[in-house]
């Protein structure tokens, strides 16, 4: 049986972590700051920004929450966004996806700052992840990551395969694999013989967004198994691993839900308190 990572626990820990960095930047006289900015009134979206605001408060993180009506125009999100760079008490920005029908969300997120920009969507971020400068990842690739160290399995020289090639989660965990050493494989929807890729993984990261795509014969034996995959099956939230018949062979393997999701949110405050400590060394 494979041992569980466990998401909440590691979340637990972070979440200390974080609360530390928060009053050691208040002694330094900075008081951190997450602006979110949330585009009209779909239920789910101000569900995510409540838990979001949630988890500042939790730690003493200041958060404030720009809304704009879904009949704004483009200009005036861009302006709300000029601003927010322009203003040295904002340290993260976090614009809620997805953007109403008329805006071009390209458009908008290229005029966050990508100092501010925790949530690691401007381009400007994604290369400093391809070229291995300072920036912000996304926070669901990052959360893989972390769940992958908790492990203690070496990442270097291993083979690490990753189902999704998403710009939000499977891309960037493939540069981050990569970035620690691992031989790296993205597997996708047109993948000839996904199971042949898989079941030579050592680490295996699945990003889908299908239930249960992996099933436990897909799996190397003792291989670490991360699952970002949030999916709806009747009522419930289950991943893109199969889990009963992957905890039987894999070594390590992350549960949906309280494995990815809780840390992901952590990693949020994580890079807005990086943000605000790199604006506070800058000075
Ligand atoms: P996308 O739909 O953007 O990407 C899905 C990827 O999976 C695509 O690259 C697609 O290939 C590939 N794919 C689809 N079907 C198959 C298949 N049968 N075999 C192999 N590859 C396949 O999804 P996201 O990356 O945004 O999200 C992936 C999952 O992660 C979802 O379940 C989502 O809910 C979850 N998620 C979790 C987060 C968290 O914090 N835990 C945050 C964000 C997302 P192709 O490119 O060829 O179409």
């Amino acid at each position: 049986m494979a041992n569980m990572i466990d998401g909440k626990l590691i979340a637990a820990s972070l979440r200390d972590e974080c609360a530390q960095r928060v009053l050691t930047l208040k002694e330094k006289g900075v008081s951190p700051r997450l602006d979110v900015i949330i585009v009209g009134d779909d239920p789910a979206s101000h569900q995510y920004v409540n838990s979001r605001l949630k988890d500042c408060a939790d730690i003493g993180l200041e958060s404030i929450t720009h809304t704009l009506p879904a009949v704004a125009e483009q200009a005036e999100l861009v302006d709300l966004i000029e601003q927010l760079n322009a203003d040295a008490a904002v340290h993260g920005i976090l614009l809620q996806m997805p953007l109403p029908k008329s805006m071009n969300s390209d458009e908008v997120i290229a005029h966050i700052s990508p100092k501010k920009d925790v949530d690691g969507l401007t381009v400007a971020n994604a290369g400093a992840l391809y070229t291995g400068r300072e920036g912000f990842a996304p926070c669901t690739p990052s959360s893989v990551m972390t769940l992958i160290k908790s492990t203690g399995v070496p990442i270097k020289g291993k083979n690490a395969v990753v189902v999704g090639r998403s710009i939000v989660v499977g891309k960037p965990a493939a540069m981050l694999l990569l970035k620690e050493h691992a031989t790296v494989t993205i597997c996708h929807s047109r993948t000839a013989d996904l199971a042949a890729h898989t079941r030579d993984a050592d680490i295996l990261v699945a990003a889908v967004g299908v239930p249960g795509l992996i099933k436990g014969d897909m799996i190397k034996p003792g291989a670490v198994v991360v699952d970002a995959g949030i999916n709806r099956v009747d009522g419930k939230t289950v991943g893109d691993v199969e889990f009963e018949s992957a905890e039987k062979v894999a070594g390590y393997i992350s549960p949906v839900p309280g494995g990815v999701g809780p840390v992901t949110r952590k990693i949020l405050l994580a890079n807005t308190l990086t943000a605000a400590e790199r604006m506070n060394e800058a000075e």
